[in-house]
């Protein structure tokens, strides 16, 4: 209780700043929100997921599991997931860490091993939820831009010095693959973790999950939400040496992945393959097939090895407006370096595609 006197000289409040001036972290200050749409469009091609849908299988599995599954947590670290993640990707268990989506894999690896104030060093153009996770948790993201081949630059990557070293391959918004040398000599060559981010790794370009056994650390991280169809259920995982997911595993804790998320992913991965491979098979027939329509009206989209394609375009924010209001959403992206202007745009069944193009003849 403080005395009578003691409250009398200090007014509570007298002098204070508001409450969260006094507790929020000053390099959060310029961090926004994420800024997806929050509306639909009638044909949504904006964020590169299955455009197919669900596959079967984990729709069954989530409905059957759901009424024994919610009132009580779900194992520690599932094992069961781990252990159909690990035949799917031809490893042991004790190199998978699961986490709620992918996003939560590359979040909690930067906590794990870089200290507050270390460096990120990414390629620009990249995935742009990595400068966040990096300022999110007190690191200094540096980008390096890709060589006019649209590849990663080994040399500028590794005069970084940079505690964490971030590649993705099939890139995103570019999708294109990084070549196997450019990777293997950023892996032989840098300070700290490389995390090679394989979340399209379905569609194209090689696997790197063989070069997590280097002796040097490597994470590679996969996700479910793209050719697995499962974007909803957020299921992302990691693959490493045991002791690099050892180290994920402390700053993920125990309860990340719910058991319906968990029962749905096992599903797909034990029964329905076949599901995902022919829709993969799809993407990529269509992918190609828009590509030379686009070509043929005029564009010059950049190959792409992911389930969307790059289109560089003179002003995207006015073509991607007009494609909203003609129902159809595209992911505009404005300057990236080397590129400019350009639309990002998801494949999925051809009927959707020929809206696409149509919409595109009509707005260009
Ligand atoms: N990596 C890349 C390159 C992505 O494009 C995305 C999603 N757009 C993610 C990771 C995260 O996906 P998720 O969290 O759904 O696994």
């Amino acid at each position: 209780m403080p005395t009578r006197n003691a409250t009398a000289a200090t007014p509570p409040l007298a002098g204070r700043k508001d409450g969260i001036a006094v507790v929020r972290r000053a390099g959060y200050d310029d961090i926004a929100l994420y800024s997806a749409p929050q509306q639909r469009c009638a044909v949504d091609l904006s964020d590169n997921v299955n455009l197919w849908g669900a596959p079967p299988s984990a729709l069954v599995a989530v409905r059957t599991t759901i009424e024994e599954s919610v009132s009580r947590y779900p194992v520690a670290y599932e094992p069961a997931l781990r252990n159909a993640l690990a035949r799917h990707a031809g490893v042991a268990p004790e190199m998978i860490v699961a986490g709620c989506g992918s996003d939560d894999v590359l979040d909690s690896a930067m906590r794990a091993f870089a200290e507050p104030g270390d460096t990120v060093c990414l390629p620009a153009p990249s995935f742009s939820m990595i400068p966040v996770f990096a300022r999110v948790n007190g690191l200094v993201p540096v980008a390096v831009p890709l060589t006019l081949q649209l590849d990663a630059d080994v040399e500028r990557m590794l005069e970084t010095r940079a505690r964490i070293t971030y590649l993705c391959s099939p890139n995103n918004p570019t999708g294109q693959p990084f070549s196997p040398q450019a990777v293997e000599r950023i892996i032989d060559g840098a300070a700290g973790l490389v995390i090679i981010d394989q979340a399209y790794a379905e569609f194209g370009g090689e696997s790197f999950t063989r070069l997590v056994m280097s002796r040097r650390p490597v994470l590679v991280t996969r996700t479910m939400s793209k050719a697995f169809g499962l974007a909803g259920l957020r299921v992302g995982y990691g693959i490493g040496s045991p002791d690099v997911i050892g180290e994920i595993l402390k700053v993920r804790g125990p309860y990340r992945i719910s058991a319906p998320a968990e029962a749905g992913a096992i599903a797909v991965l034990t029964n329905d393959q076949s599901w995902v491979t022919e829709r993969v098979a799809e993407v990529v027939a269509n992918r190609a097939r828009f590509s030379r329509e686009l070509a043929l009206s005029g564009f010059s989209p950049v190959p792409s090895a992911a389930n969307f394609v790059l289109v560089p375009v003179e002003n995207s924010t006015a073509l991607s407006a007009k494609l909203h209001d003609a129902g159809i959403g595209v992911r505009a992206l404005r300057a990236l370096p080397g590129i400019g202007d350009a639309l990002r745009i998801g494949i999925g069944p051809w009927h959707l595609m020929q809206r696409c193009l149509d919409a595109l003849a009509r707005a260009a």
